[in-house]
């Protein structure tokens, strides 16, 4: 196959949910379809969300690297499909962002009964800046949830985007029958046996069970209405994540899987080009190989110090041994330990394409947002991956005031890797931590303490609301109180570190001419 047909049909898509609406479930069962896996419930990886932290921890050290190495390749109608799970629950961090910056779509899964939850908005917004292709998957319509035109009307309004359903419902719960393919215009009928399969925790719950004939009376009445007052079909608004093709189902009884990869694979992007740092695409069938890292996965074993470091393969196409320079040291290496993940195990990589996704064992030469070329290609760096507000702070501290050296250093590595940002106060240098997920704090502390040898006093400073400022200049030291305290980020920039939403909005209505902005 030639490097071009090869990359045309690979498609990299993240999942992105609120924790519990069946971005496992669903993850598990398209690997069902892709023939990936003989039976569901192998995803490894996810059911570390079902631990608490300290657990994840003790996972991390018996199994090592793999537990949250959340990356798979699938088959599907001739087509590699590459997901990328994004960790929610405690295992949120700045990696579940940036996974997002690896990806040419995503596939957001909504739990019926719930609608938008506050997870889904955050990984939806980020999608959104991207202007990537987003397809909404509605879960669990063998429970009673909310009515699906309900539904897309609270897509519509809290994500601003246009829906534009493929598939809809004969009615749900204990009343589900199946639902329409607007694609064949045929409808599925949701057997009785699939019902049965349905596991332990599954419970007729609907209250007032409606008859068959009723429900696809009902069901075709509203697919008609859908028909004639929904947004209209537009490829090109799919593509540029304008509007959103939506579709209903059950993950846990794999109803409604199949008509989704059909359309997905119709509508999903092929892999896109990448910017440089002077603003140049690289587009993926460019001969030369290039790649950036995106996600450093450490080993928590402590007796195992080598890490794992994803690496999203921007162009042409990477083979094992090969020589590749990473543009940040100027360093050529040979690159022969790089795995890719199937569903049951992992594999050596011995070729990846444009698309891909592999993980290279590193040693500690990599950072965040890294880029590696090889293979005929000039030097090339991509574009900084975005910084993103954190929500978190904690003051630290060395415990040992001796072992000062080994805590900057190990604050500037971790940093550097991306796994937490650092922030210090005005006067007094005092160094804060800063992070989007809890699950942040507890590697650093587990980290300084096993590769720096340094043990940290941590103190909660707990949720602020981040604001860099356009003007810092017309910024005065009276404004700087506990309620909006100011703060000094990595690169020395002012910070606004607020209370709460009332102390932001009472700050911006006190000295309108601070111009206050969030990262991403
Ligand atoms: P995640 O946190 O988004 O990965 O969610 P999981 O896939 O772990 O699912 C959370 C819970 O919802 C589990 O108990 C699943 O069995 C259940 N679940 C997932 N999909 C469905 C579905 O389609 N119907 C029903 N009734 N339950 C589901």
């Amino acid at each position: 196959m030639t490097l071009e047909n090869e990359i045309k049909r690979r498609k990299t898509f993240a999942i992105i949910s609120h924790p519990d609406a069946g971005k496992t479930t669903l993850t598990e069962k398209l690997l069902l379809f892709g023939g990936a896996i003989r039976s569901a419930g192998t995803v490894k990886g996810k059911k570390s969300g079902k631990f608490a932290t300290s657990d994840w921890m003790k996972v991390e050290q018996e199994r090592g690297i793999s537990v949250t190495s959340s990356v798979m390749q699938f088959d599907f109608d001739g087509y590699k499909i590459n997901i990328l799970d994004t960790p929610g629950h405690e295992d949120f961090s700045e990696d579940t962002y940036r996974t997002l910056m690896a990806v040419d779509s995503a596939v957001m899964v909504i739990d019926a009964a719930k609608g938008i939850e506050p997870q889904t908005l955050k990984l939806f917004k980020v999608c959104r800046m991207r202007g990537i292709p987003i397809f909404t998957f509605i879960n669990k319509l063998d429970r009673m949830g909310k009515e699906p035109f309900e539904l897309l009307e609270e897509i519509e309004s809290t994500l601003e985007i246009e829906t534009y359903p493929m598939t809809w419902p004969v009615g749900m719960g204990q009343s589900f029958f199946g639902i329409i393919n607007r694609k064949n215009r045929q409808i599925n009928p949701f057997r009785e046996e699939e019902m049965l399969k349905l596991d332990d925790d599954y419970e007729l719950e609907t209250p007032h069970p409606i008859s068959e004939d009723e429900a696809f009376q009902t069901a075709v009445e509203e697919f008609m209405l859908v028909e004639e007052a929904g947004d209209a079909f537009d490829e090109e608004k799919i593509a540029g994540g304008e509007l959103t093709p939506v579709f209903f189902g059950s993950a846990l009884s794999t109803f409604g899987i199949e008509e989704f990869l059909d359309t997905y694979v119709d509508f999903a992007p092929m892999p896109t080009p990448r910017k440089t740092e002077a603003g140049d695409p690289v587009d993926p069938t460019d001969e030369g190989f290039t790649g950036f890292i995106f996600k450093i996965q450490a080993n928590m074993d402590p007796k195992h110090r080598d890490r794992l470091a994803f690496m999203r393969v921007v162009s042409g196409k990477f083979t094992r041994g090969m020589d590749a320079v990473l543009a940040r040291t100027g360093k050529k290496q040979k690159v022969t330990r790089a795995t890719m993940f199937m569903a049951d195990d992992t594999e050596t990589v011995e070729e990846a394409y444009a698309g891909d996704i592999i993980g290279l064992y590193d040693t500690g030469n990599y950072q965040i947002g890294d880029t590696l070329y090889g293979g005929g290609g000039g030097k090339i760096e991509f574009e900084n991956l975005p910084q993103f507000t954190p929500e978190l702070f904690m003051k630290v501290s060395a415990k040992n005031v001796m072992k000062q050296k080994h805590f900057y250093k190990g604050i500037e590595q971790l940093v550097q890797e991306g796994a937490i940002q650092y922030y210090k106060t005005l006067h007094t240098n005092q160094p804060i931590l800063g992070a989007v997920g809890q699950l942040q704090f507890e590697v650093f502390e587990h980290r300084m303490k096993n590769e720096y040898n340094t043990d940290v006093v941590m103190e909660p400073i707990g949720k602020k609301i981040a604001r860099w400022i356009e003007n810092e200049e017309d910024i005065k030291e009276s404004m700087n109180s506990p309620r909006s305290n100011l703060v000094l980020d990595r690169y020395d920039n002012r910070v606004f570190l607020f209370e709460n939403e009332f102390a932001t909005r009472w700050f911006s209505e006190k000295f309108p001419e601070i111009k206050l902005y969030s990262l991403l």
